[in-house]
């Protein structure tokens, strides 16, 4: 039967008291259950070992306790939300459910045995949803007598919190399935961003960038952890990719790159490290191991040695967001600066010395094609205000008084210098392009849209923006432009430029 908009059970007018049931009682499904009791629903909580579901439910007693603790609820709202949840020893129990949603294993053999069972079991206007984070939908629906019921609802831990849910479409789901589970999201409290069946979905494919770029740095002994963390978190990210990955845990995020990387036939896009792999085979898997990039938690970064004053002779070059950007940050500072819109590249100079923004080509390519031997590349401020470390490569022929004079000027900006090795790109530059690049290519082959996709990841992953509001701010000549720098330099389909950008371009 294909169902049409509403007659879905629990899109029906009394939908907020139809019976759901979550099938998988660990962290996601006790989690799941607990946002849809709070929602109004009788739950049902069934799990394979046996005492999980009660336990599961004991422990969303305490999670509601706490709430009621801190005055974030009423006792009789707590003891109505832990009355409507109840354990489930068989799926034969769950025949009633207006909704079944899967959190079991992320396996696809016992998922798909799973499913088949509820597709027999449960009437035609029940919907059935998964939680995996990684298997296709088009795949686990394989085998249902009618596959247009399942829909992907991939919530993010820890759920009670976390704000996003993409709403997975395979290639037979229904489109009154995936709006009925979009409108149930929201009544949960919850934001539904609608994705296509493609590995990794929107979250974990775009994301993949974040981490790939820095391990790439760090393979090529571009710079300390420390060194990048603190750059992308001047671009606004609350942790740095060492710090995040370390928090992850290495086995499992190499786990989520490696499925990525094969489900996309081995896509040099979204190949895993060796840097990465070495952590893992030697059990440096983070804090939870107490050692990864760091040796437990990260020392704070020492404070910026911020200076005052003059600095010599500065003239802001070139014109486009980032000199817009930088200049409106210099005279926050206070700092005297002559301007020079004509010039033919985009930074600042001080005493004669060059910082051009990195568009994915070294500060030696720069200082050669240019015969200007004074030349560094900085890396691109996204977010004056949180910079606490700028990136900075320079050219071969840079002296050392010219390096005091470049490195004092960012201090006179509130910046620390990090100096790095001279490698295309830097690291916020070529991070931020890589995931406008991964977004538009998302949006490209129909994932899901600019909106959705920058949705996804402000919610999915707190990132500052979104890949098609960062695209807004810096505009597709310099993203090509950056890009274009990096597939030349690495001569790497990695790097290959998205066609919805060029479009952009040419548009
Ligand atoms: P978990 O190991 O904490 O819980 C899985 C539960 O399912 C276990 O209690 C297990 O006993 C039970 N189970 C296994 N096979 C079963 C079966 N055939 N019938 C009934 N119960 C069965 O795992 P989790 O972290 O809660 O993940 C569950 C699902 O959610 C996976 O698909 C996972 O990919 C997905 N997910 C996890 C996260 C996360 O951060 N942990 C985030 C998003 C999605």
């Amino acid at each position: 039967m294909t169902a049409s908009t509403g007659t879905w059970r629990i899109a029906s007018a009394d939908a907020a008291q139809a019976p759901v049931a979550v099938i998988g009682a660990g962290v996601m499904g006790a989690g799941i259950a607990q946002v849809a009791a709070q929602a109004g629903h009788p739950v049902r909580l069934m799990d394979l070992r046996e005492g999980a579901a009660a336990a599961a439910i004991a422990q969303i007693g305490k999670a509601l306790d706490g709430l009621v603790a801190k005055g974030r609820m009423e006792r009789d709202a707590r003891d109505a939300v832990l009355a409507r949840l109840s354990p489930a020893a068989s799926t034969a129990e769950l025949a009633d459910a207006a909704l079944v949603i899967e959190v079991i294993v992320e396996k696809l053999e016992p998922k798909q045995a799973l499913l088949r069972e509820l597709d027999a079991l449960l009437p035609p206007d029940a919907l059935i949803a998964s939680n995996t984070s990684s298997i296709s939908i088009t795949a686990l629906a394989n085998g249902m007598a009618n596959p247009r019921r399942l829909v992907g609802m991939h919530f993010f831990n820890p759920v009670p919190l976390m704000k996003l849910v993409e709403v997975v479409w395979g290639a037979e789901t229904d489109a009154s399935a995936a709006q009925a589970i979009e409108a149930l999201s929201r009544r949960w409290g919850k934001t539904p961003v609608h994705a296509k069946s493609t590995p990794g979905f929107i979250v974990n494919r775009i994301a993949r960038p974040y981490y790939a770029e820095t391990l790439q740095l760090l393979q090529e002994q571009a710079g300390s952890p420390a060194q990048l963390d603190r750059a992308l978190r001047g671009a606004g990210f609350r942790m740095g990719p060492c710090e995040l990955m370390d928090l992850i845990g290495h086995d499992t995020n190499y786990l989520v790159t490696q499925s990525v990387f094969e489900a996309n036939f081995g896509d040099k896009r979204y190949q895993p490290s060796l840097v990465q792999k070495a952590l893992v085979d030697g059990g440096r898997l983070g804090r939870k191991a107490g050692k990864g990039f760091y040796e437990g938690t990260p020392e704070n970064a020492a404070p910026v040695a911020v200076i005052d004053g003059d600095v010599g002779a500065v003239t802001l070059s070139g014109r486009g967001p980032l000199v817009e950007l930088l200049g409106d940050w210099m005279a926050t500072r206070g700092l005297t600066f002559e301007r020079d819109e004509t010039a033919d590249w985009q930074g600042v100079a001080v005493e004669g010395v060059q910082l051009h923004f990195t568009r994915g080509r070294c500060a030696a390519q720069l200082a050669r094609e240019r015969s200007q031997p004074g030349l560094a590349v900085i890396d691109w401020p996204l977010a004056p205000d949180r910079i606490e470390g700028m990136a900075i490569a320079f050219g071969p022929r840079v002296d050392n008084v010219q390096q005091t004079h470049a490195e004092t000027l960012l201090r006179r900006l509130g910046w620390e210098p990090l100096v790095l090795r001279d490698v295309p790109g830097l690291a916020v530059a070529r991070t931020i392009a890589m995931l406008i690049n991964e977004g538009a290519d998302a949006v490209w082959q129909g994932v899901c849209d600019e909106a959705g996709a920058d949705t996804a990841m402000k919610l999915g992953v707190n990132y500052p923006a979104g890949p098609f509001e960062w695209l807004a701010q810096l505009g597709a000549p310099l993203v090509v432009d950056a890009l274009a720098g990096l597939f030349e330099a690495y001569r790497s389909e990695r790097y290959r430029i998205s066609p919805l950008l060029r479009q952009r371009l040419w548009a």
